[in-house]
């Protein structure tokens, strides 16, 4: 008597701001670079939820700190996935500071 072979249900992903689509099996989220969200790294939402993704742009000052900017070279602070049902995910890209690399006290 053959088994049969339990394999994860199949996904399909899709995205509001381009055409990129994906299929999986087993595995929770798909990232891509979005061309409709100026080159970022965003999540696909299932095919046919009717969840949207939209970039939040930093709006202080970034000085020297290291951002994730889109192809614009606006700074975005955040992703965030909007579901139908009122949920919704959030990425920070969070900055990152700059450091000299000395040895702070240990060249004397
Ligand atoms: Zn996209």
């Amino acid at each position: 008597m053959d088994l049969p072979f339990l394999q994860p249900p199949e996904q399909r992903w899709s995205c509001a701001r381009c055409t990129v689509t994906a299929v999986t099996r087993g595995r929770p989220n798909r990232f891509h670079t979005c061309a409709g969200l100026g080159g970022i790294s965003a999540p696909l939402v299932p095919e046919g939820s009717g969840g949207v993704v939209r970039a939040v742009l930093r709006e202080d000052y970034v000085g020297g700190e290291h951002v994730t900017a889109d192809d614009a070279g606006r700074p975005v602070a955040a992703v965030v996935t909007e579901r139908p049902d009122g949920s919704y995910d959030t990425v920070v890209n969070a900055p990152v500071a700059r450091g000299g690399g000395g040895a702070h006290g240990l060249d004397r």
